[in-house]
Parts: C-alpha cells; structure tokens; sequence
C-alpha cells in the first residue's frame, strides 16, 4: 500500500447551516485528529462506525477548548475514500470551522484539493471513473433534472452501455486474432458482414451518446445565458423582471453592475443560468473595462445571449458594437422601456443583426411595468424545447472528456468500417478496433491491457 499524506477540509456547505463537518482521511487521520481531540476515549481506541463526543482543544494555547463537537470513525477500507476516514461534526460556525481546519494542518494533514475524497474513492477502487464524476455533478446539481441524470450515471447505466460497447468489441478483435492462430477451430467465412453489421450498431449508439453532450451539458448547469447591452438600457432591471424579485441593484448611475451576477433561475420547465454583465461601451475606467471584458468572454460561453436595447433612446456605435460579437449565437433581442415613446428604429436593429449573421428575434418588454415577461419565457423554452422529463431515462454525456473520448471511438470505429468495405485483411481492423475499445475504457476510467488479455486466454486459446 502506498502512502498518502492526509487530507481534510469541510464537507458541508459554507452557508449558515447549524452544523459543520470537516472530514480528514488517509493513513494519519486517525492519529492527527486524536492530537486536537480530547474525549472519553481515543479516536484510535473507538470501533469503526461508531461516534463519540468531545472536543477540539488547541494544546499549543493552554488547552483551549475551541468547540464541542461530535466523532465519527470511519476504518479503511470501508470509508467513502476507503481510508481511515474521521468526521468532525461541529458547530457550524465558519471562523470556528477554520480554527478546527488550522489545528488539523498543523498536526500533519493538508486541505483537500477540489473533489480529492472522490478521486481517492476511485483510486481506492471504490467507484469508477464515471460514478466519481457523477458524484462531482450531484454536488453541484442545480436542478432535479440533472440530479437524476446523476443519479442514473451513478447507477451505472453510462457505465454499463459502454461497457457493452467495449464487449462487442473485445470479443471480435479475439475472435480474429484467434482465427488468424487457430484457422481450424475459428472460421473468417462471411466474418466482415457479421462485423461491418455490428460496427455499425455500434457506431450509432456511440453517435446517439454524443449527441446527448450540449443537452447534458445544458441539463447540468443550465442554459447559459448572458445579459448584454451598453449602460442604463435595463438589464439589471430585465433581469430582476426575470427572477420577479430585486436581487440585481439597479440604478442610473452607468456602469454600477461591475461584477458579474450569477442567478439560476427555472422558466417554463427550461433551466437557466443567467449572467449578469457590465454595459460594454469604449470606457477608460479601469474597473468598468474588466466588466466589459468579461462581457465579451460571456458572450463567447453563452448558449443564449439576451440582448437588451433601450427603446427609448436612438441606437448607437455601442449597441453596434455589441452585436458584432454575436456572430452564430442565438440570440433573443429585448426591445425595453416599452412605457415610453419609442426612439430605437427596429428595422435597422433587424438589419444590423442580420449583417452579424444571427436570427433577429425582436421583443419589446417594459422592465418597469413588468410587462413582456411570459412572452420571453415562451420564447427561450421553445428555442430549447426539451422539457425535463424528456431526460429521465436516457443515458446522457454531460463532460467535455467523454464527448472526446467517444469521438475518438467513433472514428475509429468508422475506419474499422472503411478497412471492411475496402476489404483490407482482418489483420487490418484489430488496430482501429483495439482504439475503439482503448477510447471507450477512457470514459470509465479503465485499461487497455488486462481485459484483453483476459478475454482472449480464458475464452479462446487456453483451454482447447
Ligand atoms: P443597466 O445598466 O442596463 O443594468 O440598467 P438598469 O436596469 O440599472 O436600469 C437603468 C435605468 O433605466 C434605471 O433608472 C431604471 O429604472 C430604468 N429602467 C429600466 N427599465 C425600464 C423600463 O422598462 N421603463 C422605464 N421607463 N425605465 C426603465
Ligand atoms: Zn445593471
């Protein structure tokens, strides 16, 4: 076994919730904690799944009792990181919980990177690649739709369907290497057919898997959408139209939303993740320039870009400006300030979008009166019409990793396709099949060498 230092950090969210457990494993956690932890008895002397109270006490300070908290043991290998694992439950308070977190690291341990416990779980053999990421995305979920599609990776069922895959695949590269040994026992007669068939199969299953990516991605994280517009056009006020509550400060002083805000937000059972941005406009303030900055960048990210024009103001280089950033984005145009004489001439507006070579979608809001509201949702939920429920069942891909790696398998699985069709010898399809499997372990974390081995010697030619 190998020796990992030990790690620890917080474990529960930062919000004001009563109660705050830091969780510390590896090989010291156990005797780490039994130096800031004063109870009846040792850590060490406890059974495994069993608590017990006590408290942290800092020895360097006379003893200093700094909370009153609640153990629980967990021993390798049956923890979560499937190392000695030790859960203090504390008193929630954030400055207490960083006291706990110092005295931890100054006996030895260190602060967990982003994610470390589940990627020791999987180092540990605990969970495979895509039950790790699974679990990464069920923390962060933020709507129920993407929790279940968590859930179901969980599961395994992403897991299982490659692993057919990969089956497939294995059982043909041995079937051929096996003919080419052992021609008397293993036949290639109408082989190609047999297998130019099931590649294919294969290779729209895999193409069904990538196509699920932008809707997994969506899914998980929502639609990112992006408020863009130049100052005091009424983003902040659209967007507190859009969440009905007044979150985003507005005012009339240009310039006042500099830090991008960041809401989620469910309409017409399409979920979004709004972004708020600073006006773009030619600026010299510093401050107001890296919001601009930023505004572009967001744009560049964004699924769905609003864009919001004062209708009651003349349009300007600076709107213009903004929309040469649109380019292939889907945009929604908002036409605000409805209450109030129209001054912006809708038609140039139609034709400079489409001179940046996106649909004009145009509509008129009052941010003010709240007026506009229901016709914006019915428009977003149609441009990304898939409903929830639409993805209980299915198996989707949701990570830039897997959309590669299955990319890669399926091109290599189409050169397995254009090596039958060229009738290249069998010898030729082994290769890109071998990719095919390699890239497909990938999204499961798993390797190359022992299966393959395995599955041709217990199955073939040991044995005969
Ligand atoms: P931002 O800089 O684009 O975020 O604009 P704000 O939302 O801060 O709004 C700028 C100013 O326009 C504020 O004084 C708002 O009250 C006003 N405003 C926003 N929407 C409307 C609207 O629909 N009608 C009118 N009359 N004023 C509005
Ligand atoms: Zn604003």
């Amino acid at each position: 076994m190998t020796v990992k230092d030990t790690i620890c950090a917080i474990a529960t969210g930062m919000g004001g919730s009563g109660i705050g457990i830091i969780r510390v494993s590896g090989n010291e956690a156990i005797s780490i904690c039994d130096r800031i932890f004063s109870g009846k008895k040792k850590i060490a002397d406890m059974e495994t799944y069993t608590a017990a109270f006590g408290n942290i006490v800092d020895k360097s300070d006379k003893e200093k009792i700094l909370d009153e908290v609640v153990v629980l043991l967990m021993r390798a290998p049956r923890s979560y990181t499937t190392e000695d694992t030790v859960e203090l439950d504390c008193h929630g308070n954030s400055f207490l919980l960083r006291k706990v977190l110092e005295l931890l690291i100054r006996e030895g341990a260190r602060i967990a990177e982003p994610g470390e416990f589940t990627k020791r779980a999987y180092m540990g053999g605990r969970i495979d690649m895509t039950e790790a990421e699974a679990v990464m995305d069920m923390i962060n979920a933020e709507g129920n739709a993407a929790l279940s599609a968590s859930v179901n990776q969980l599961k395994g069922s992403l897991r299982n369907k490659i692993t057919e895959l990969r089956e497939g695949i294995i059982y043909d590269t041995a079937y051929i290497e096996s003919a080419l040994d052992d021609p008397e026992n293993y036949s290639l007669d109408g082989f190609s057919e047999r297998l130019e068939k099931k590649v294919d199969d294969s290779i729209n299953e895999i193409d069904r898997l990538l196509k699920t990516y932008d809707d997994g991605r969506i899914l998980k994280e929502g639609i990112r959408t992006v408020i863009v517009g130049k100052p005091n056009v009424g983003k902040s006020s659209i967007l507190n139209m859009i969440l009905e509550e007044d979150r985003a400060i507005v005012t009339n002083i240009e310039g006042t939303t500099r830090d991008t805000l960041e809401e989620y937000i469910h309409l017409n059972g399409v979920h979004l993740k709004l972004i708020d941005t600073a006006g773009i406009r030619d600026t010299s303030d510093v401050v107001e320039k890296i919001g601009v900055e930023k505004a572009c960048e967001n744009i560049d990210k964004a699924d769905l870009v609003l864009f919001i024009v004062d209708g009651a103001r003349e349009l300007d280089e600076n709107d213009e400006r903004i929309i040469k950033h649109f380019s292939d984005k889907t945009v929604i145009t908002i036409i605000n300030k409805d209450d109030l004489e129209r001054v912006a001439d809708t038609s140039k507006l139609q034709e400079l979008l489409k001179e940046a070579g996106c649909v004009p979608r145009i509509l008129t809001v009052s941010a003010k009166e709240k007026a506009g509201r229901e016709e914006l949702s019915s428009l977003i939920s149609e441009l990304f019409i898939k409903g929830e429920a639409h993805y209980n069942d299915q198996i989707i891909i949701s990570r830039e990793r897997h959309k590669e790696a299955l990319s890669d398998a399926f091109a290599a699985l189409k050169r397995v396709k254009d090596s039958i069709q060229d009738g290249a010898p069998e010898d030729f399809y082994t290769i890109d099949l071998m990719a095919a499997y390699e890239s497909l372990g990938l999204v499961i974390g798993e390797t190359l060498e022992d299966d393959l081995a395995d599955k041709i010697f217990s199955e073939f030619c040991m044995g005969k």
